[in-house]
């Protein structure tokens, strides 16, 4: 792709500077400056709406989010080994938000640490090693974490205590009966190895896997299973959690159970780094008496401020309910464009997984052509699933009836043209 000088040059100095490892999104990516709500600006002042940023979930650059980052920097900028206020009025209001067995939480500053720290805890709880994930499943970046995130491919291999079972597609069964009969046989191959299973831990909405939000309660069976095995779950609610599937805070409270632990991270801090982790009182119980955990960064000061202005804007602004609301006129309007490529929509509130299909197969390609048509028409989406042939669709929680309209409007140009 020919791009503008500017763009060009950044994107040499990219690999000179960053090295190799590193993605852009979209076959001409995307030089941004600026973003106010749903909406991000490139220097020409071209404005892209977002519908795919899940960590400025109560829209970029709240004001709220802003002055209290602002207010808490201007004071004190510091960790947790002093007694500071911060931490624990943001820990009380977020547990608040939790079934009352959830009751305490560790801090970390994103998302893969949370996974980390959950499955150190989880094998000092249980004495097991045996990790259960989703074939494509996506927990984060750390090396213990990226054993068991499938989805980074082929060159980052597995763990041998991992075991992984097909995604809860309900194309292939009722999930609550075909999820737990495959975690059921992970269990059952694990220990056939000599591992004891340590945990089943799931994307509440199994994003990387293709969004399978439906139906709501098919987790039971599965959670119930992995306990039967002295094993533990955690709802991995970095991508579901704080109010974007609309029916709830949280994607588990959807199934009906509760989990032994609950990593959150992305939306926490609309942008800046901050994570945790939520526990039932036994999983640290036995670790707090042997161990200590310390994270320079992780609850410092700042971030607590920071991350209760988030939830003070979630509430104040009634940001669930608002996810249930557009995210149901947003499904319709999906589901109205009545193209023969556009297939199954798979949804909950504000989090969507649309399949892209030639015939019945997928078609990973024509999904990639519609990501960078919408890309051109100044709307931001991606693909997902393990064939990449899944549009996922996930916009701030401030997303009105006017934004779906938009969307709406330059998909249908972007489906006549590509
Ligand atoms: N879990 C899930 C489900 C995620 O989507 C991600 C990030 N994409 C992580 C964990 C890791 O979070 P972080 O990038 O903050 O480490």
């Amino acid at each position: 792709v020919d791009l503008p000088e500017v763009e060009a040059a950044l994107v040499a100095r990219r690999q000179r500077v960053l090295g190799p490892a590193y993605r852009l999104f979209y076959e001409t990516p995307v030089h941004l400056v600026r973003g106010e709500g749903v909406w991000l600006f490139d220097p020409e002042g071209n404005a892209y709406l977002d519908a795919y940023n899940n960590v400025a979930s109560v829209g970029h650059c709240h004001p709220h989010v802003l002055a209290a980052t602002a207010r808490q920097a201007a004071q004190l900028a510091s960790h947790t080994r002093y007694l500071h206020d911060t931490v624990l009025s943001y820990g009380e209001k977020l547990l608040s938000y939790f079934p009352s067995e959830l009751c305490h939480v560790m801090f970390t500053c994103t998302g893969s640490e949370a996974n980390d720290l959950a499955i150190r805890l989880a094998r000092a709880a249980t004495g097991g090693t045996g990790v259960i994930v989703t074939e494509n499943a996506y927990h984060g970046v750390t090396a213990a974490v990226a054993e068991f995130s499938p989805s980074l491919g082929p060159g980052v291999p597995l763990g041998a205590h991992v075991r992984t079972v097909p995604a809860p597609d309900a194309r292939a069964g009722d999930p609550a009966v075909t999820f737990t009969a495959h975690v059921q046989a992970a269990i059952d191959d694990l220990l056939r190895h000599g591992i004891k299973p340590a945990v089943l831990i799931v994307d509440t909405i199994f994003s990387s896997d293709g969004v399978f939000a439906q139906p709501a309660g098919f987790l039971k069976g599965a959670v119930a299973a992995i306990r039967a095995a002295g094993g533990l779950f955690i709802a991995d609610e970095v991508q579901p959690g704080f109010g974007r599937t609309g029916a709830a805070m949280w994607g588990f409270q959807r199934h009906g159970v509760v989990p032994d632990m609950v990593s959150l991270g992305k939306p926490m801090g609309n942008g800046y780094p901050v994570a945790g982790l939520v526990m039932q009182p036994h999983v640290v119980a036995d670790f707090g008496g042997k161990a200590r955990y310390f994270n320079t960064f992780g609850g410092n000061a700042v971030a607590c401020a920071t991350a209760m202005a988030v939830l003070e804007v979630v509430e104040g602004e009634g940001l669930q309910e608002n996810a249930r609301k557009v995210g149901a006129e947003f499904a319709a309007a999906l589901r109205g464009l009545r193209d023969p490529r556009l297939g199954e929509l798979r949804d909950a509130g504000l989090f969507f997984g649309l399949d892209v299909l030639d015939g019945d197969r997928p078609d990973a390609a024509m999904a990639a052509r519609i990501v960078n048509g919408l890309r051109d028409e100044r709307v931001l989406i991606s693909a997902t699933g393990p064939k990449g042939h899944v549009l996922k669709i996930r916009p701030p929680l401030v997303f009105s009836g006017d934004h779906v309209g938009i969307f709406a409007e330059r998909l249908v140009r972007v489906l006549a043209r590509v």
